[in-house]
């Protein structure tokens, strides 16, 4: 039996790692002295691993999740409102089976963005479809089809994916046709499909971002706000970390003179 043999087997089977590592995989083996069965194993085992790996690989792409936010470069130190064992419940990702939403308040700069997507990643890790959008993305799509009925796009990314991560609801005022397409959106994932948000105005200063309409404010919020998860983060601000210690020290100096 060649080598080139065996090979070609495994790439007939659409096996991606294995084949190119065969060589080096048979003479560790034989270093080691490996049973047949390890050695097996082993090769099932890296194949399963690079197919994760690829696999997850993908899935971020696809999903639009910005780069270098994840949960474990989140630091729990610097923002005591955020209770490190929630985050840890909620990455587990029961929240999606159960298709409840997480709500993330707070200021600029407190980590919103960071939690969410994190979050959003280890979703990703475990399998789950998800898409990221800014609420200006998510209005372009919306804006797009508008004159499609909403039972006929459910083949659209903004429904269809498991968990849809929405970020920076506040930043933009929504004009009344805008706010008509969000609330359609609301409307079709709820209790379908789960929601991560992030916002930097409070509740109460909605209306004003739904072009002061309190019907459709209420009614978004009713949605949302069913079966969901909420945190405020009012912490200080991590980009203006570097900003708060070199303030601070110059303040420590001029008490010091
Ligand atoms: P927000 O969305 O609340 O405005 P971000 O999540 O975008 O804030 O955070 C701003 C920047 O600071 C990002 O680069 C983020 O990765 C980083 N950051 C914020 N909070 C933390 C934290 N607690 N630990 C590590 N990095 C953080
Ligand atoms: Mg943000």
């Amino acid at each position: 039996m060649s080598l080139e043999t065996v090979k070609q087997r495994m790439e007939y089977l659409r096996m991606q790692y294995a084949p190119g590592h065969l060589s080096e995989l048979l003479n560790d083996a034989t270093k080691h002295k490996v049973s047949h069965l390890d050695f097996f194993d082993n090769i099932l085992k890296l194949e399963i691993e690079h197919r994760e790996e690829s696999r997850i690989h993908t899935s971020l792409k696809v999903s639009s999740l910005p780069k270098g936010m994840h949960l474990d470069n989140f630091d729990y130190m610097f923002q005591p409102a955020v209770e490190k064992t929630r985050i840890d419940y909620l990455a587990g990702c029961d929240f999606i089976r159960a298709k409840e939403n997480i709500l993330f308040f707070g200021p600029p700069g407190v980590g919103k963005t960071h939690l969410a997507v994190g979050l959003g990643v280890r979703a990703t890790e475990l399998g789950y479809s998800v898409i990221y959008y800014t609420v200006e993305e998510l209005l372009q799509q919306l804006k797009r089809r508008a004159d499609i009925p909403v039972s006929k796009q459910r083949r659209q990314s903004y429904v269809k994916n498991a968990l849809v991560v929405l970020d920076e609801l506040g930043y933009q005022v929504l004009d009344r046709q805008e706010t008509h397409l969000f609330f359609q959106f609301i409307s079709a994932r709820y209790v379908k499909g789960s929601l991560i948000v992030t916002s930097n105005r409070s509740v109460k200063d909605w209306v004003q971002i739904f072009a002061g309409d309190e019907m459709a404010t209420t009614a978004i919020l009713d949605r949302l706000f069913h079966k969901s998860h909420l945190f405020n983060i009012d912490g200080r601000s991590y980009r203006l970390k570097d900003f708060d210690q070199m303030l601070n020290k110059e303040k420590r100096q001029e008490r010091d003179e």
